[in-house]
């Protein structure tokens, strides 16, 4: 029944019934590519005003979930946690309730493996067809169409959606098993998270050291010891302003997330945790919504007391 389904996808590209849900700062980006490629589109975002933009692009804006749902051939997902999903999708009267049977359902929220395959057995007990597809690239990357997609899916599973995802990013990297995907996001997020502040105490070491402040940014980011994203955040550190790309709320449950998936396996990851804590105390003290680059600037008033 599925494979023939994936033909009939396949065949009937240009027809399919597409919504989207979850209009943020990457889904926003993400839907517009969408729809700039001519791709008819239902979205549907929780706060209203997000779908403005979308429907000057041509979008149809569906303000009730189960209309948004009801006709797709395929749903794409985008939301901040697993909470929201699982209260978007999971409720009784939810997406998944709504949905069409042998549907399919891409998620690229970043969510913990375990949940990514929660939702997959949620999801085929309803006939519908679940894959984790969470991307690697942040707010200018998605507008550029740039972004990667991990994807919890054989290569043969994803092909007939693969030119959907082509119109919103670049790279397609598979991993056959669903959750995988949505693991191997974990992996890079923690990276990014440590990084961040890494990079931060660097700077703050090389100050209190007497280190111009100018050479610290310019120089940092190019060394082979540095990650080069660095490169990126370094105008917002000089300019102490943190307009949001990746939310520091967002880094700081992706760090939750890793270091909880790890602790179910009755492990700890040291480091992990020791920058969730600094991103914990970044977001107590109201940084929440900025970029999560303005760690560095929790951490640069620490060292100020
Ligand atoms: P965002 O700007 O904070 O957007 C979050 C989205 O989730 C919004 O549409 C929001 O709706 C919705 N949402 C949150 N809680 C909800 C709930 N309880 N019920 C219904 N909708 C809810 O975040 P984002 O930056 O676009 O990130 C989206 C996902 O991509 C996250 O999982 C993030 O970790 C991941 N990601 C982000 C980046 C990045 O650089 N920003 C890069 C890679 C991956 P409202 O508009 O109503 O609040």
């Amino acid at each position: 029944m599925r494979f023939g389904s994936l033909i009939f996808v396949v065949l009937n590209l240009s027809t399919m019934n597409i919504t989207f849900i979850g209009l943020g700062i990457m889904g926003q980006a993400m839907a517009s590519n969408l729809l700039k490629n001519k791709t008819p589109l239902i979205v549907y975002n929780r706060s209203l005003e997000k779908t403005e933009p979308l429907k000057a692009l041509g979008a149809k804006v569906a303000t009730n979930i189960a209309k948004a749902v009801s006709e797709a051939d395929l749903v794409i997902s985008m939301l901040a946690d697993p909470n929201a999903v699982r209260e978007l999708f999971f409720a009784s009267d939810g997406v998944l309730s709504h949905m069409k049977a042998e549907a399919t359902w891409i998620d690229c929220s970043t969510v913990d493996p375990n949940f990514s395959r929660e939702a997959a057995v949620m999801a085929q007990e309803q006939n519908i067809l679940f894959i984790d597809a969470p991307v690697a690239g942040s707010k200018p990357q998605a507008e550029a169409a740039v972004l990667s997609f991990f994807v919890g899916a054989s290569h043969q599973t994803i092909a007939p959606f693969e030119s959907i995802l082509l119109q919103m990013g670049q790279k397609i990297i598979p991993f056959e098993k669903v959750g995988q995907g949505s693991a191997f996001k974990m992996v890079v997020n923690m990276l990014l998270g440590q990084a961040m502040v890494v990079f931060s105490e660097a700077i703050q070491l090389g100050l209190k050291l007497g280190i111009d402040p100018d050479f610290l940014l310019n120089t940092l980011p190019k060394l082979p010891v540095t990650a080069p994203f660095t490169a990126f955040k370094t105008d917002n550190i000089r300019s102490n302003e943190y307009p949001a790309e990746f939310p520091l709320e967002l880094m700081l449950k992706d760090l939750r997330l890793a270091t909880a998936s790890y602790t179910d396996a009755g492990k700890r990851l040291p480091m992990a945790e020791a920058a969730k804590a600094q991103f914990e105390a970044a977001d107590q003290a109201g940084l929440g919504r900025a970029d999560f680059s303005a760690v560095h600037q929790y951490l640069a008033a620490l060292s100020t007391k």
